[in-house]
Formats: structure tokens, C-alpha cells, sequence
């Protein structure tokens, strides 16, 4: 199999009646880097920076971070980056982090809720991103969002390092594009308001899931629960994507689902084109898309989902295997 998924790694991700899509990986250490090469993906969708934190004992430095980043931006080369800033707390707690235990960290002070309390941490890399970035493009993207305005508020700190790095005369990206993650209902309900203001989206759809079904994605006692091929998980999606085509805002998904088959297929039946996956995942998912009559399986798909049957996924496996 692997012989086979390494004939794909030059060819396009288009299906046969010409639909394309576009594969990206999701990394967070240096060696997930070497899967670029070996799976042809366009870039990197997500770049886990807090790995870095999660594995070290004291906080990184500035200098520390920007070495990191400039490291994993090297060997992505000319293809395309997206930097997720810190996303810790929650299931992702690095040694050094103290601090009182919360009754719930999933819901807690995390991710973008600390770097907003902690502005001088959260600009710390930032100004680490600036640096590695030099005058090459520069891709981030912010974890958790919840509110419009918590978006507005953490890209204000971007521009700020960003006036911050002219004033003391040191290179600026040559094109800043600031992004942020889809995974809390408030904010899937907030897209429309983002037109103009956000340069893109991704959706995680771990804790998208983990928030909308109310089931804790590491409790194996209920994480089990969740069904991303559900009406109202998909009803959530399909509004997602829609909102975020009607803002012309780019969208891609970088949660586990975009490199699940079954879950990547109901997906792009919902409208979307962009998926960001682990190394593993790209040439079998490459392979299906090629192999795929995408409208016949689309009008079906979206016919099943609409009539809101009670086990589509077993009715979505029926199609595919009618379809092979
Ligand atoms: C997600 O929540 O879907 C996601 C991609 O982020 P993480 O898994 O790192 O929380
Ligand atoms: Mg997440």
C-alpha cells in the first residue's frame, strides 16, 4: 500500500469528475515535518506550537521559540504554514504551569483565554513568530476563540509586535495573515461578523465536538458519545461552512475527523474542500478522492443528511460501498 500512496504523491487531490481539494498535514514536532515530502501535502494546516512548551521544563525563551520556528519554516520551504499560537491548558498542561487545579480546565482559563490575561507570554511569541518569519509570509491562527471580540483583541497584539518590529527596524513578514480555529459553538455562530476580519478559518472539530455534545473528548466513558455523523453535529457544519463561503472567508477543517474517511467524505459533501490531517492519514485520503465520482455521491450524501435519518452512518457506508 505504501508503494501505491507514493505513485499519489506528485498527482493533484482531484476527484474523477474534476472536484478539487486540497490536503494539508498537522504537525506540532520537527520530525512530523518530514511527512511533507514523503505525501506531497500543499503545507502545513496546523502547526501545533505548544509541543515545544508541552516538553520542556522551564518556559521557552524568545530566542528558543524563534529558533523552533525557524527550524520547522525551513524545512516547509515554499509551501504554505499555518502557526497555531499557544494552546495551553485544558488536556495540554506543561510542566511549568502551576497554578490552582479547576473543577473543569476543558472549560477553564486555556488557550487563547491565557494569552489574552498573559499578553506579555502571548506577545513573546508572537514576536518570536515575527522573527523567524523574517520577510517571508507569516500564517497564524488563535485556539479557542469564543467571541468576535476576543479575536479582535488578540490580533490587535499582532499588530502591535508587528509596529513594535518596524520601530526598531527589523524585518516584517512580507504578507501577515491572521486566522483562527473554529471549536466552540459561540463562535461557529459568529462567522458572519468575521467578514473582512479574519483572514481564514479552520475547524477543530475535536473540541467543536467535545463542547456541542457536552462530552469530554478525553473521558473515554463519554467521548465515545460524540458523532460527527449526526444531524445536529452535521447541521452545526454544514452552517459553518456555509457562513464562511458567504463571507468569502477561506475555510479548511484540522480536527481527527478530516482524516477519517467516512467523516472527510460527509464533509466534503457539506462544502468543504480544505482538509489539514496527520502524515498517515494524506494517502489514503488522497486515494479515495481520486477514485471518487464526487456529484453522485454528494446529491446522495446530502439528500441523507437533509431527511435527517437516524443512522446515517450506516446509511453513508451503504452509499460508498454501492458507489465502489
Ligand atoms: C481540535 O480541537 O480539533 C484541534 C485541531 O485542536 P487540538 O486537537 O490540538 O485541540
Ligand atoms: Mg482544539
Amino acid at each position: 500500500e505504501r508503494a501505491e500512496y507514493a505513485k499519489l504523491v506528485d498527482l493533484p487531490a482531484v476527484t474523477k469528475d474534476g472536484v478539487k481539494f486540497e490536503l494539508f498535514l498537522n504537525a506540532g514536532l520537527s520530525f512530523d515535518l518530514d511527512h511533507l515530502e514523503a505525501t506531497g501535502a500543499e503545507g502545513v494546516g496546523l502547526f501545533r506550537t505548544e509541543f515545544q512548551f508541552l516538553s520542556s521544563q522551564t518556559v521557552p525563551t524568545l530566542e528558543e521559540q524563534a529558533a523552533f520556528y525557524e527550524d520547522a519554516m525551513a524545512r516547509v520551504g515554499d509551501r504554505s504554514m499555518v502557526f497555531r499560537t499557544l494552546d495551553l491548558g485544558g488536556d495540554k498542561v506543561a510542566p511549568f504551569m502551576g497554578g490552582d487545579r479547576e473543577e473543569n480546565p476543558a472549560l477553564g482559563w486555556r488557550a487563547l483565554r491565557l494569552a489574552l490575561d498573559k499578553p506579555y507570554f502571548f506577545r513573546r511569541q508572537l514576536r518570536a513568530l515575527i522573527r523567524a518569519s523574517k520577510s517571508r509570509p507569516l500564517r497564524l491562527m488563535f485556539p479557542m476563540v469564543c467571541s468576535v471580540k476576543e479575536f479582535i483583541e488578540a490580533r490587535a497584539l499582532v499588530d502591535a509586535e508587528i509596529e513594535w518590529a518596524k520601530k526598531f527596524g527589523r524585518e516584517t513578514p512580507s504578507k501577515l495573515e491572521v486566522g483562527a480555529m473554529v471549536e466552540t459553538p459561540s463562535f461557529a455562530f459568529s462567522i458572519d461578523a468575521l467578514k473582512d476580519k479574519v483572514d481564514f478559518l479552520s475547524v477543530g472539530t475535536n473540541d467543536l465536538m467535545q463542547f456541542f455534545f457536552a462530552a469530554d473528548r478525553e473521558n473515554k466513558l463519554v467521548s465515545e458519545r460524540y458523532d460527527l455523523l449526526s444531524y445536529p453535529a452535521l447541521s452545526l457544519m454544514k452552517h459553518i461552512v456555509e457562513s464562511a463561503n458567504r463571507a468569502q472567508i477561506p475555510i479548511s477543517i484540522c480536527g481527527e475527523a478530516a482524516g477519517r474517511p467516512l467523516e472527510a467524505l460527509v464533509l466534503a459533501c457539506l462544502g468543504y474542500r480544505r482538509l489539514s490531517m496527520q502524515g498517515a492519514r494524506l494517502g489514503p485520503m488522497k486515494r479515495m478522492i481520486r477514485g471518487m465520482e464526487f456529484a453522485k455521491v454528494s446529491e446522495k450524501v446530502n439528500f441523507l443528511i437533509d431527511s435527517q435519518t437516524t443512522d446515517l452512518r450506516k446509511e453513508i457506508l451503504k452509499i460508498i460501498q454501492q458507489s465502489d
